[in-house]
């Protein structure tokens, strides 16, 4: 079970599943309506450290975890097509400062 969310938790994940799929925008459909993947990656998340919801990857199910693209099928082939799981954080993270960029005038 995950543990509980702080407010500012759940409003970047608001933030981050409102970007749609990440991989779905890269193959030029943007806005494809995503669920959240939390990264479980040690080099991220430190040694016996829970996925903290505020490093999140917005993917489509299909993407995330249905069909033989998706990350949870094969996460190495995914990463190896995609990038890391870091990789993907950063871009998330950097579209997000873009967005908020364009909102706030
Ligand atoms: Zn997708
Ligand atoms: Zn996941």
């Amino acid at each position: 079970m995950a543990r509980s969310k702080t407010k500012k938790e759940q409003e970047h994940m608001d933030k981050v599943a409102r970007l749609g799929c990440l991989i779905c925008r890269k193959e030029g459909n943007p806005f494809s309506p995503a669920e959240l993947h939390h990264i479980r990656d040690v080099r991220i998340t430190g040694l016996g450290q829970r996925a903290k919801h505020t490093q999140v990857i917005p993917l489509c199910v299909a993407h995330h975890r249905i069909g033989k693209e998706s990350f949870h099928h094969n996460s190495r082939a995914f990463s190896e097509k995609w990038g890391s799981q870091q990789d993907l954080l950063k871009e998330t993270l950097e579209l997000l400062v873009h967005d908020s960029l364009w909102q706030e005038e």
